[in-house]
């Protein structure tokens, strides 16, 4: 008789969710480990800023689920987890449809023996009225590019009317920091291919509101100070005690009645993990996060979860791990021992079973090359601020080491060296 393959189902290829496929899958294969993504193909989420700006093109850094599954042994299916029925060990899956409606795979359920749930996050639009209608956000590929789209529009239009373009970015954390800093640059370069009347100094409006006193909120004063300065350099106005009350089609207004004109709205002021997390029967928190314990576990003892879609508690003083793919990488690393652990029927010992999140500290892109933030020394525990070139190099490094831990060495640098060359045979700015 033929032995149990047990079976781990890894929902979310992510910055955790596809590392830890990709390791998994190299040492057990694709009968033991499977991969369910909603998209057909990855692009690490901390670049979708540049995906939205048009200074990063998904039809070439895209990589293919199944071009990963088929290299580092994982098996990946396809589809968006709905639901799950934990008594019967199997999750299910709705229908893939292509951009014409066809249906590509029926809906599914899926077995397994162990489950990580590792689906990520989306923007809160905390029930402001307008928000989810009239704002966009960068939560996806699919939501970037439609920005993307948007934005190039909006430019052909202004440069047509003479009314110039407003843009309003709700929430000054990293996302909202670079995607400000990133439009900046790159509405300038769209505007040198055939935009002439529209000048970017005299005609785009780009506004970041804060409801924190200072922007960068959660990192460092010395970080925040120096990115509103370069911020407000680039021409970018930054308000901070800003509580915004309402989005319109035409623009926002705050809570002291003050009004913002945005033919562009993109809201980035804070997160919720999906809602369908809370109706599994799992503990979950109000922003339909999974309570997982320092293993990451859930209450359920076959599923375990990471990334943004938990609440893990970090020391004893109340914080929470901070939502960032440094975390998601971290405990896509920890869980590797623990399924490898449950796979080979063994246990772990008992002083690996605890994951701690280190902070290695914080890197934020300001547009034209400029990079600033800290990097947290091993012995000390401070941090140190860094900015200039090598903090450049280390920003670009965290994108390259993402794509190390899925590709191995050569296939990065081959990777990297290619896409060095195409860009310079490419506009500066996805134009089409
Ligand atoms: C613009 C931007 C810039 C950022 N910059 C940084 C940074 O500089 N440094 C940093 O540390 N962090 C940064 N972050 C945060 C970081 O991207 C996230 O913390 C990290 O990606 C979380 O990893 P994850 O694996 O939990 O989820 P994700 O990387 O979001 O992956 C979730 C995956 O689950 C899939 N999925 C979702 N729902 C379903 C479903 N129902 N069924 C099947 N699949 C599903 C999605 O398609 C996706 O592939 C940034 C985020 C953004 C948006």
């Amino acid at each position: 008789m033929q032995a149990h393959t047990h079976r781990v189902v890894i929902v979310g290829g992510g910055a955790g969710g596809l590392e830890l496929a990709a390791k998994l899958g190299s040492r057990f294969g694709p009968r033991c480990v499977t991969l369910v993504d909603l998209a057909a193909f990855h692009i690490w989420k901390p670049s979708l800023h540049e995906v939205a700006a048009g200074t990063l093109d998904i039809h070439r850094e895209g990589l293919s689920y199944f071009m990963l599954g088929k290299s580092r042994g994982f098996k990946f299916v396809r589809g968006e987890m709905l639901g799950a029925d934990l008594q019967a060990h199997c999750i299910h899956l709705a229908a893939v449809r292509d951009a014409q409606g066809e249906e590509l795979y029926p809906p599914r359920d899926l077995a397994y023996d162990t489950l990580v749930l590792a689906v990520g996050s989306k923007s809160n639009f905390f029930n402001t009225p307008g928000a989810s209608q009239f704002a966009l956000a960068i939560d996806s590929t699919a939501q970037a590019e439609k920005f993307r789209l948007k934005l190039l529009r909006a430019l052909a239009h202004a440069h047509g009317s003479g009314k110039g373009l407003n843009i309003a970015i709700v929430g000054a954390g990293a996302t909202g920091v670079e995607l400000a800093a990133e439009l900046a640059q790159s509405c300038a370069d769209v505007a040198t291919y055939g935009l002439a009347d529209f000048d970017p100094a005299r005609d785009l409006h780009i506004t970041l509101l804060e409801g924190a006193p200072r922007i960068l909120s959660a990192l460092p004063e010395k970080i925040s100070t120096a990115a509103h300065r370069l911020l407000t350099q680039r021409g970018i106005e930054v308000r901070t005690g800003v509580r915004i009350a309402a989005v319109r089609a035409d623009g926002l207004s705050d809570s002291e009645g003050r009004d913002y004109p945005a033919d562009l709205c993109v809201w980035a002021a804070g997160i919720e993990a999906p809602a369908f997390l809370s109706d599994l029967g799992l503990r979950t928190n109000a922003r339909h996060q999974i309570v997982v314990d320092a293993a990451l576990r859930t209450s359920d003892p076959a599923v375990f979860a990471l990334g943004d879609c938990v609440e893990l508690a970090w020391g004893d003083e109340g914080r929470f791990v901070p939502a960032r793919a440094q975390a998601a990488h971290q405990q896509a690393d920890f869980l590797l021992n623990e399924l490898s652990a449950r796979i080979r029927g063994a246990d772990l010992p008992r002083d690996e079973r605890a994951y701690r999140y280190k902070d290695y500290g914080s890197l934020v892109s300001l547009g034209h090359n400029r990079v600033v933030g800290n990097l947290m020394g091993v012995l000390t525990g401070k941090g140190l601020f860094i900015e200039g070139l090598f903090a450049r190099f280390m920003y670009m490094s965290l994108h390259l080491m993402h794509h190390f831990a899925l590709l191995g060495a050569v296939r990065t640098a081959m990777l990297a060296i290619g896409r060095l060359l195409l860009k310079r045979g490419a506009p500066r700015v996805k134009l089409h």
